[in-house]
Parts: C-alpha cells; structure tokens; sequence
C-alpha cells in the first residue's frame, strides 16, 4: 500500500476524478478528507468511502470556510501528507458570447480558489507533504468555447512552478496533473443524454492518439504516483493522462489514411 498512515485533503472529492482518486487513496491506506458543496453526494461518497474518509462541505470560492473546513479536518485526521486541489468548473465563455459573472466565476473557481486552498492548507501539511493541482490539456490544446477554462488551467500550470519554488524550503513538492476529456459529469452540460454523450464521445475520440477518451481512474493513478514517494523528486511538473492528445496529436485517428 502506498499512502499507508497517510492524510490526503481532495478538493471536489464527491464527484468524478476528485471521487476516484479518493477511492484509490483509501484502498492504498490513506485516511482522506473529502470537500465539496453538493451535501447529497458528500453523504452517498462518504458512505461508500467508509470509516477512513472525513466529508466536509465547503464551497472553495469561499475562503474562510475552506479555511475552516481544512482545519476541522486536520483537527480529526492529523497532518496531510497530501492535498489534491481537483475542484474546478468547466463553463464555456466563447468570445461573442460570454457573461463577465460566467468569466470570473471560471477563474475564481480554477485558479483563485486553488491558491487560497494552498494557502489555507499550507499550516496543516507536513513538510515533505505533495501538492497535485489539477490542470487540463485545454490549456494547450485552443479549444473554441473554453477562453476562461484554458486560461484558468495556464494559470494552474504557472502557479505550480510558483509554489513549488516557494515551498522547496519545505520539501513540499508541487505538480500538475493535466487530463484529456475523462468520463466524468463534468460534461453533462455540453452532452446531457447518453445519446449526445456518445457522440461527444466518439468525435473527441478521433483526435486522440490512443482513439478514447480517459477514464477518471486512469488520472486517479497518476495523481496517487505523484502523492507518493515514488514521485519523490519530481517537483514541478505537468503529467498528461490524455492518451497522447498534447504531446502527438498527429497520431490521432482522424489524421490516419
Ligand atoms: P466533476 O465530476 O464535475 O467534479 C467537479 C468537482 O469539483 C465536484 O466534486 C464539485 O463538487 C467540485 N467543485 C466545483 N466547484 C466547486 C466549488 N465552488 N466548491 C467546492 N467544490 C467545487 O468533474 P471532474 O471531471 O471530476 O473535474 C475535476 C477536475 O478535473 C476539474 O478541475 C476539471 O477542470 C479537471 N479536468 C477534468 C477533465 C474531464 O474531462 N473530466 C479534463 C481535464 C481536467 P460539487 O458538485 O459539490 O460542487
């Protein structure tokens, strides 16, 4: 087991990615702290998590009661040894047609909340603890509609180098884990029925190298290499799980003959 007799604070743990990895964490014996707003998936996740996980409700926009919910967690479980600041939103705020409120809820929400998370949660880790922010390939990759989102995840990526410079003194070690499109219900907007999901899904699937789209444990396995010591000199860095979407894009299905 790799995170055993370890603490993991995940932002967005109720859902999708942030859930999945809560669930690997838990199976590699860490105690997990889980955040989130939507209390009915709060309880149904923690339920499922069991005795080790904590769920604590708390909107990451608002800083002090993360401040506060990060500190009733450290109260229970100790120390983190881990913080995966994963909550974020994904909005689309195409130019001709965006709202300043959308815009600014984007970027507070993905970037702005995860410095205060950082911050906030910066008294309660233990020094050579891992920070995983959660960026996206959206941030290289220009898709049309995600201005606020691509920015916001650019802004994940420079604010990582930032810390992990401040933190070094620490030996907090801070990455990014970028994925491509995951199966998760992050886009329920874009694709609400199971119809549009597989057409999303199959159109997405033709400019990815490795022909699909990810799975929300296959970035959960990523972000746990990086919590752990295997990771131990890696500080930092951005880690792609997006099947090849970033770094070759001309090995997607659409460019084959
Ligand atoms: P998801 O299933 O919609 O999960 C998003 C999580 O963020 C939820 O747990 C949600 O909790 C939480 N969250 C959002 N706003 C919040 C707020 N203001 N305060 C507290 N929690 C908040 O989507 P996901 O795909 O797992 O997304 C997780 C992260 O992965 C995001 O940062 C996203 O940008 C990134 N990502 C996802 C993909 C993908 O294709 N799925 C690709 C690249 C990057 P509540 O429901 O309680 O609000």
């Amino acid at each position: 087991m790799r995170l055993m007799n370890k603490t993991a604070l995940i932002t967005g743990g109720n859902s999708g990615i942030g859930l999945a990895t809560a669930r690997l964490f838990v199976a590699e014996g860490a105690r997990v702290a889980i955040t989130g707003r939507n209390r009915d998936t709060l309880a149904v996740a923690s339920k499922e998590l069991g005795p080790q996980a904590l769920a604590l409700t708390a909107d990451v926009t608002d800083v002090a009661a993360t401040e506060a919910a990060i500190s009733a967690a450290a109260d229970k479980l100790g120390k983190f040894d881990v913080l995966f600041a994963n909550a974020g939103i994904a909005e689309r705020t195409p130019a001709g047609g965006s709202s300043l409120a959308v815009f600014e809820d984007v970027l507070r929400t993905n970037v702005t909340a995860v410095f205060f998370t950082v911050q906030s949660a910066l008294p309660h880790l233990n020094d050579g603890a891992s920070i995983i922010l959660n960026g996206s390939v959206i941030s290289r990759l220009g898709n049309p509609g995600y201005a606020a989102y691509a920015a916001s995840k650019a802004g994940v990526r420079a604010m990582a180098r930032v810390l992990a410079s401040e933190l070094s003194p620490r030996r907090i070690r801070v990455n990014v884990v970028s994925p491509g499109a995951s199966r998760t219900p992050i886009w329920n907007g874009t694709a609400p029925t199971p119809d549009a999901f597989a057409a999303f899904e199959k159109r997405i699937s033709g400019v990815i190298p490795l022909g699909r789209i990810g799975e929300p444990e296959e970035v959960a396995k990523a972000v746990l290499f990086l919590a752990s010591n295997d990771a131990s000199n890696i500080q930092g860095a951005e880690l792609f799980v997006d099947g090849g979407a970033t770094a070759a894009p001309a090995g997607a299905p659409v460019f084959r003959g």
